[in-house]
């Protein structure tokens, strides 16, 4: 299996004008490596985080141009395996996140990560590695690596996590996909505006998709199907989310969008996935017995 290292090139921004530092045929599978979201610069709680390089923020490894991808394919991306390295850092900083109004200064606080804990203080949190950044080049102009959108992005889900399969709508020639920004634990909201940042290795296989589309991103893992929508205010998110899996699910079974609807009430979810980013991502989830019941597959 290849590797491509953060060394062959990384991006700050999703852009269709970025040249792909790796070419890969449909169906591969591949392992990339990836910095920590401050471009590993704060190695120890002696680094001032303030005096960081802050133009390196976020840097997605790639792009990697993924042959046959045409603008109205689906990108469809298996995170095979996450590898995170041995020591996170978290962050908290006036105006950042839901408590910068309590926070008075930038403080950081590295956290060894031990046998599947992070090591905070004298407590042991569990790992649940996830990847923070993940997408493709957006159609118009480029998005930074910060922001979420249709294309992905920084959409801080943690249910980006070994097992799960991502699918992309594809706005570009090769999809030019990236990914970066891992977190050895984050949890639903991202309040702090930052999970245990660990730099890391992500083993993907990327296929791609003829013949059906999607607007926004979507993900299944072995219990669920979800869409995700990143918009300017959650409920707009949440919203949005919500209405692209009805539709979806209505085009697919044929059933009235009244019983769709009622059955997304009893047993879907709408769920967070961060509140701190630029825009806000929401998901919404439904359960794959209620697809198989309903002799469904959403994508794929
Ligand atoms: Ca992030
Ligand atoms: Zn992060």
């Amino acid at each position: 299996m290849e590797t491509l290292s953060y060394e062959s090139g990384i991006i700050y921004e999703f852009n269709k004008n970025n040249k792909y530092t790796k070419k890969v045929a449909s169906g591969t599978t591949l392992k990339v490596e990836t910095y920590d979201c401050f471009q590993n610069q704060i190695q120890s709680e002696k680094t001032e985080v303030a005096a960081i390089d802050w133009n390196k923020i976020n840097p997605a490894t790639g792009p990697i141009y993924v042959e046959g991808a045409m603008p109205g394919d689906v990108l469809k991306v298996k995170i095979e395996k996450i590898e995170i390295g041995e020591q996170g850092v978290m962050v908290v900083g006036p105006e950042l996140g839901v408590m910068g109004h309590r926070i008075e200064r930038m403080e950081s606080k590295v956290l060894p990560i031990q046998d599947d804990k992070v090591i905070f203080n004298d407590l042991e949190l569990p790992v649940n590695k996830m990847i923070g950044v993940i997408g493709v080049a957006p159609v118009g102009e480029g998005v930074n690596c910060g922001t979420p959108g249709a294309h992905g992005g920084n959409m801080d889900n943690k249910m980006v996590t070994e097992g799960a399969t991502l699918y992309f709508p594809v706005f570009v020639e090769g999809a030019l996909f990236g990914l970066g920004d891992f977190h050895a634990a984050m949890g639903d909201g991202e309040v702090s505006v930052s999970g245990v940042e660990v730099p890391g290795a992500a083993t993907v296989t990327l296929d791609v998709i003829k013949g059906e589309s999607i607007d926004h991103p979507m993900l299944e893992n072995e219990e669920v199907f979800t869409q995700i929508v990143s918009a300017e205010t959650l409920d707009e998110a949440a919203k949005l989310a919500t209405q692209e899996m009805v539709e979806r699910i209505v085009d697919k079974s044929g059933l009235p969008v009244s019983e769709v609807t009622m059955l997304m009430s009893a047993v879907g979810q709408s769920e967070i996935c961060q509140i701190v980013d630029p825009l806000m991502t929401a998901r919404f989830a439904v359960p794959k017995w209620l697809l198989e019941k309903l002799d469904v597959r959403l994508l794929g």
